[in-house]
């Protein structure tokens, strides 16, 4: 897979309706290119089907800075499926994620590409404080990333989003991971490798608000936990024995009591109490049996992951290498 040249670096930022953030985003991100000396870097910008002018706003940044590489997703597939897009079409000999946003500072790129240099493999940007996020995103992200802890013990780490750089074979590592379900901040962590991690307080969205609502997150926190752990399939086989060993004794407390003192027909209430408490229970445990299920479903489906509708800029030796 050797391309024509082959960039020292890429860039990938995946963009969601940003139309008012791309001019921004050149005008904080150019200055920081031109000052790394980098051997040939590159943009792979993924348009993740937005229905703003994000595309217009990138094909006009192409034509003033032929490094700017413009893919269109043929709709909407979500920032994990754009930055797969991304990862596939990138040739860089080092990687670095990063948001359209400007949450995630490219004053980092040079300290990042430094660390690679002197031998990381992974240099991921830890948030060493999120002041820019309400109460309500940072309590349920310290909750999603402590259960993860108990979860998927340590597998994927706390306060460390999507923005890192990888070296070119940690990227191989991660486009062959098979899956369809792709939680990239487990997926990245998962395959390993020399990681090493610098410290960034995270500065408030450049324009707009978060792309993200409160049902996509919980989906996503969904993904992660289902794609790391099976506690949440095993947990019923454990509390079915507690409740078996707990149903035994009050069996036998019953029977012993009838044959002291006789039959006592009252207990409605109780009756009632366990019939619903066992019976949500039951709900519940189906429930979570259902969304591992739901996803060995899409994964023996195998959909691609995305589908582009426009490519601007990348060679066709590269994307036929590619696919
Ligand atoms: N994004 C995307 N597809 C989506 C949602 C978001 O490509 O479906 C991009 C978005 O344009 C941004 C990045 O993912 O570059 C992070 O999104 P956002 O800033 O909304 O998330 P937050 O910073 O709140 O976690
Ligand atoms: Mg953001």
């Amino acid at each position: 897979m050797s391309a024509p040249s082959t960039p020292e670096l890429s860039l990938i930022i995946p963009c969601f309706n940003e139309a008012e953030g791309i001019a921004g985003l050149a005008a904080a991100l150019e200055p920081v290119l031109a000052s790394l000396d980098a051997d040939g870097v590159e943009l792979v910008l993924v348009d993740d089907g937005s229905n703003d002018s994000t595309h217009a706003e990138l094909l006009a940044w192409r034509a003033r800075n032929p490094a700017v590489h413009p893919v269109r997703l043929a709709r909407n597939f979500g920032k994990e499926a754009a930055m797969t897009c991304g990862l596939h079409l990138a040739r860089g000999r080092a990687v670095v994620i990063l948001d359209a946003d400007l949450q995630d500072p490219p004053e980092l790129i040079p300290q990042m590409l430094e660390r690679w240099r002197a031998g990381a493999d992974v240099v991921l940007a830890h948030r060493s404080l999120r002041p820019e996020d309400g109460w309500f995103k940072r309590v349920s992200a310290a909750a999603f990333y402590r259960l993860m802890d108990v979860l998927a013990h340590n597998q994927v780490p706390a306060n460390v989003g999507d923005f890192r750089l990888m070296d070119r074979r940690v990227v191989d590592a991660l486009l062959h991971l098979p899956e369809k379900t792709r939680f990239m901040k487990g997926l990245m962590n998962y395959v390993g490798f020399k990681v090493e991690t610098i410290d960034y307080i995270r500065p408030a969205r450049y324009t707009g608000s978060s792309r993200w609502s409160v049902w996509r997150l919980w989906n996503l926190a969904l993904e992660g936990i289902t794609s790391f752990s099976t506690a949440p399939l095993r947990a019923w086989g454990y509390l079915g024995v507690v409740f078996a060993l707990i149903a035994l004794a009050y069996a036998s407390w019953i029977v012993l009591r009838t044959l002291i003192w006789g039959v006592d027909v009252p207990g409605y209430a109780s009756l009632a109490t366990l019939i619903l408490f066992f019976s949500g229970l039951q709900m519940f445990s189906i429930g979570i049996l259902g969304e591992y299920l739901a996803r060995i479903f899409i994964e023996t489906k195998n959909r691609p992951l995305y589908v582009v509708e426009q490519l601007d800029g990348f060679e066709p030796e590269w994307i036929e290498a590619q696919a």
